[in-house]
């Protein structure tokens, strides 16, 4: 299962979630940053490199 829920599971779950939108800083608004928090998702995340996280990778199976 590689789904949307999948991924929003396994993010809102991870201690190395760090979204795109943060790590670019590239002048997204504090609402922006606390929105792309909130919707916590893997594609979403710098180490997600489609779909190659070793912790998405190690630990997806737990929330499928
Ligand atoms: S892509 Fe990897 S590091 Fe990022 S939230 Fe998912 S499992 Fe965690």
């Amino acid at each position: 299962m590689n789904n949307d829920k999948l991924l929003k599971s396994v993010a809102d779950n991870c201690p190395e979630y760090e979204a795109i939108t943060i790590a670019q800083n590239y002048g997204a608004s504090i609402l922006n940053n606390l929105e792309a928090l909130e919707k916590a998702k893997c594609d979403l995340c710098v180490n997600w490199q489609d779909g190659n996280c070793d912790i998405f990778q190690k630990h997806h199976h737990k929330y499928s």
